[in-house]
């Protein structure tokens, strides 16, 4: 499955004009707190290889950033800032001449980056960033060898300001609670950078809140397994927390409301009843597939991608498209033997959109719906192999594709990687119980020469073939 995924994301960015206002407020609230005595440059360090010069003060300060040509160089200026000697030079070596502390006045510090006459560097790339309320880095790009003309040329430009990112404390994400058909974020302080939105590498619905940090302690709350939601869970990604959710069939995700240190996400519609495990009677044999013709029963096969699109593309140049329209021709064949009329989505090497794979199915009043795809990871992850089917809807959907993910399992000895919802366009869309199977992955080392062999191509297409088989003769 690759392109032929279909997630409504909806993404709240509140970012912008929220960050311009709170970097506007800390400012004010630092000229405020700054008290008479000037601060003092604690400590400071130049890192070589990461062109990073970083520095301390005992109390917070406001620095202001200036390039400055001929020679080239990084003024770094500290107001209310003292220093105890007028003047440090510390040599460097290469591109970056010498770093120089200097008292200008008993009330202003300054740190200046002084590059070789030789190099220059793009004002618009040096980072300056708060690490902490007294802490600060600078980071310079690589410095960029300047010829004599280009020299001359920058005689007389005036300064470039760089501009400052001040620190944002990090928000603690203290609970998450469930109530009534919420669920709510509490945390430490006003809630007012968060974003949200479907993921689709794992069809759940995230809120994401950065420059924020996970209680220690901190547990996700107990959930009914009647609920609204199949699960709910939080992690730290970096400077983030990410929530990470996933609701019950039946169940929408409504708005997100923030209020003051609190954030409510709304979850409307009601949980759909789930079906335990149900107990079945063992798959038949491989060899001895049931003959339904009797129930007359149709079934649409969508073989993925195709034409122009190809799918996925792994090791070897293997193609989804290939594999998926072999197996998809095989499997209607063994199902027409055993007597179910076949209704094929494409049956060669054209491009057709997800909308009419779904009509079509729709319009043919097909009893089950399987579309078959092979899966794809980064080429760098030969180590992720392996089977998994997709469902959408609990219930009849939910029991095909458990049948059918057992039966390749049990055809072919592959790995698991389970049964899944999800919900792609051509499972949401259609009217019938619908599967989605993933054969394996063809950026996998042990699925890729697999999946190109016409041998293991039947062995696919008769699991498939005998888990639907086995599901007509168990449920019509
Ligand atoms: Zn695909």
């Amino acid at each position: 499955m690759t392109v032929g995924v279909i997630l409504s994301v909806k993404v709240d960015l509140l970012f912008s004009r929220v960050l311009s206002s709170l970097a506007g407020g800390l400012v004010g609230a630092l000229l405020v707190l700054l008290p008479a005595e000037a601060a003092k440059l604690q400590s400071w360090q130049f890192d070589r290889s990461q062109k990073q010069l970083s520095f301390v003060t005992d109390q917070p300060v406001q620095p202001k950033v200036q390039f400055l040509t001929n020679p080239a160089r990084l003024v770094i200026e500290l107001p209310d800032t003292s220093l105890e000697r007028r003047r440090i030079r510390q040599n460097e070596t290469g591109a970056i001449d010498e770093i120089q502390i200097r008292r200008e006045d008993d009330n202003l510090a300054q740190i200046i980056i002084e590059l070789d006459n030789d190099y220059s560097i793009d004002p618009a790339q040096v980072v300056v960033r708060g690490t902490s309320r007294t802490g600060w880095i600078v980071q310079l790009p690589e410095p960029q060898p300047q010829r004599r003309s280009q020299r001359r040329a920058s005689r007389n430009q005036p300064a470039v300001t760089v501009a400052v990112m001040p620190y944002v404390e990090a928000t603690t994400l203290e609970a998450v609670e469930l109530s009534g058909s919420q669920v709510i974020l509490r945390s430490d302080r006003p809630l007012t950078r968060y974003r949200s939105g479907w993921d689709q590498a794992t069809a759940s619905y995230q809120i994401t809140l950065p420059a924020t940090r996970l209680a220690s302690g901190f547990s996700p709350p107990r959930l009914d397994p009647r609920g609204s939601l199949l699960s709910l869970k939080a992690s730290q990604q970096g400077d983030s927390v990410v929530l990470s959710l996933m609701p019950a069939p039946g169940v929408q995700v409504g708005a997100l409301a923030a209020n003051g240190s609190m954030l409510a996400l709304n979850l409307t519609g009601r949980a759909q009843p789930r079906l335990g495990q149900i107990n079945r009677s063992p798959l038949p044999p491989l060899d001895q597939l049931p003959n339904v013709a009797s129930q007359r029963i149709k079934v649409a096969i969508d073989p993925g991608h195709g034409g122009r699109d190809p799918g996925a593309v792994g090791i070897g140049g293997l193609r989804e498209t290939d594999i998926v329209l072999a197996v998809s021709l095989k499997l209607a064949e063994i199902l027409q033997q055993q007597g179910v009329e076949v209704v094929l989505t494409r049956r060669d090497e054209r491009e057709i959109d997800l909308e009419p794979r779904v009509s079509m199915a729709n319009r043919a009043d097909v009893d089950l719906f399987i579309s078959v795809h092979a899966n794809a990871i980064s080429m760098s992850r030969p180590d992720v192999n392996g089977i998994e089917t997709y469902y959408y809807a609990a219930g009849a959907a939910r029991t095909l594709a458990d049948i059918i993910q057992e039966s390749l399992l049990d055809a072919t000895g592959s790995k698991s990687r389970g049964v899944k919802q999800a919900r792609f366009y051509v499972l949401h869309r259609t009217q019938m119980p619908a599967a989605l199977v993933e054969l394996g992955f063809v950026t996998g080392a042990e699925d890729a020469p697999l999946l190109a062999d016409s041998a293991y191509r039947e062995l696919l297409a008769k699991g498939v073939a005998r888990g639907v088989l086995h599901y007509i003769t168990e449920n019509f």
